[in-house]
């Protein structure tokens, strides 16, 4: 069987046929670099990097190219900027720098190409020109906005009618718009605001523009993938979809688009907006592996929403648990079991499943297809070891602090720093996060 994916624009499972075998080309919208990622942000960068993994798996290890860019110029960027009285730049190379840490942890490689759009200005520029000049796009008070009445196929994507397109986009009314849905290209930027010379003015680009100009900058006008969040259907890939059409004479932007379902807590989508995030960095502190996290991550089918509770972290532990105890420290063959389970549309639940009635050298290198066991069974057991340990020193503490013993508890405190373990007291009780 070949690779299958669920294509968003077809509303259907389609056989996977790159254009070029030898050179597949996969683009996943990245992160706005200005707070810590949560596991929300980090569902797509696991789920892409195990589509990845498996398209080299079939393909060759060289045969995918695959881009996520990092948007670094964004209001939420000037504003944080602002906050803290820095320049963008400190922000973002912070930021960045997080995120590249907490997904490594969970066992997502680094792209072939991570396209900032601060540098990319100049793809930006032409592309925004080229719509201006066919009559997509019309300046008006040092904006630039993209025509929507201009692109009869605007909608393809996301099959809204145009007063949900209106409601769903959140879009500014501002007076100068000929249309209540045209969204912005360029935007002027204040003499105090980070900003680049332009045919239109000082000014920034949009959102939307950005991805639209890596992508045809990097991996060219058609791409084989288009992923990211449900979330970014509307507006966002649509927005991508009319300008990149419409800059390059039709051509349809992407052969495949793969949208992955959001993480819930609770009743409610996991979002930075309604202040219910966990990110990986807490919970890492919190002593859980990266590991623990990915296989959480992946433990439902990517497109179907995935409840985030402390219990589905103790499942993941004890199924890695049960992994490293019955698997070889070398790989050896990749069950065929398991591949089959992830041709079918990324079907990681099956995989999983199908993981646990191996053993021995396949359970190893099948396991490591999808990014885990990655380590050894004496490193995976050696960190219990030491949480047990640790965990036994705070409660040795704690019991000191209730005796009024305050030598012995800043003795232990201060041995576990010297370990490189640091204790946060705080209401819940006792918490430890390595340096
Ligand atoms: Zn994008």
């Amino acid at each position: 069987m070949m690779i299958r994916l669920h294509d968003t624009l077809t509303r259907e499972k389609r056989d996977f046929v790159p254009a070029d075998s030898g050179r597949i080309t996969m683009y996943v919208c990245g992160p706005t670099v200005y707070g810590r990622a949560h596991i929300g942000n980090a569902r797509p960068a696991v789920v892409f990097d195990t589509l990845a993994r498996l398209i080299r798996h079939e393909f060759g290890p060289d045969s995918l190219v695959y881009a996520r860019n990092v948007t670094d110029v964004d209001d939420k960027i000037i504003a944080s900027a602002e906050a803290e009285g820095v320049d963008p730049s400190v922000i973002t190379e912070r930021y960045e720098r997080h995120y590249l840490e907490d997904m490594r942890a969970l066992g997502v490689r680094d792209p072939d190409i991570a396209p900032h759009a601060t540098r990319e200005i100049a793809p930006m520029v032409a592309m925004i020109a080229r719509l201006v000049e066919l009559g997509h796009a019309y300046e008006a008070e040092g904006h630039v906005l993209f025509s929507v009445l201009s692109d009869p196929d605007y909608g393809i994507l996301s099959r809204r009618d145009r007063e949900q397109m209106i409601a769903g986009a959140r879009v500014e009314v501002a007076p100068y718009k000929r249309d209540a849905a045209d969204f912005v290209l360029w935007k002027p930027s204040a003499p105090d605001v980070i900003g680049w010379e332009s045919p239109w003015g000082r000014g920034r680009p949009g959102w939307h523009i950005e991805c639209s100009a890596m992508i045809r900058a990097h991996l060219g006008e058609t791409i084989d993938i288009h992923g990211g969040g449900l979330d970014l259907i509307f507006p966002h890939h649509e927005n991508e979809i009319a300008q990149s059409r419409c800059a390059h004479a039709g051509a349809p932007l992407a052969r495949y688009w793969v949208h992955n379902g959001f993480v819930d807590m609770g009743a409610e989508k996991m979002s930075k907006s309604l202040g219910n995030i966990v990110t990986p960095a807490e919970l890492l502190a919190q002593g859980h592996r990266g590991e623990t996290l990915r296989l959480a991550l992946l433990s439902a089918h990517y497109r179907s929403p995935l409840p985030w509770t402390d219990a589905l972290i103790a499942q993941s532990k004890a199924m890695l648990d049960g992994f490293y105890r019955k698997a070889a420290d070398e790989p050896g063959e990749i069950d065929e079991g398991v591949v089959e389970a992830l041709r079918d549309d990324l079907n990681t639940p099956l995989a999983l499943s199908r993981l646990s009635a191996l053993e021995g050298a396949t359970l190893k290198a099948s396991a490591q297809l999808l990014g885990l066991l990655q380590g050894s069974a004496a490193e995976w057991f050696q960190g219990d070891a030491d949480a047990i340990a640790i965990e036994a020193r705070i409660a040795e503490r704690a019991a000191a602090k209730a005796n009024r013993d305050f030598a012995t508890a800043d003795r232990i405190r201060a041995e576990l720093k010297a370990d490189g373990i640091i204790l946060e007291d705080g209401p819940g009780g006792t918490t430890w996060r390595r340096e």
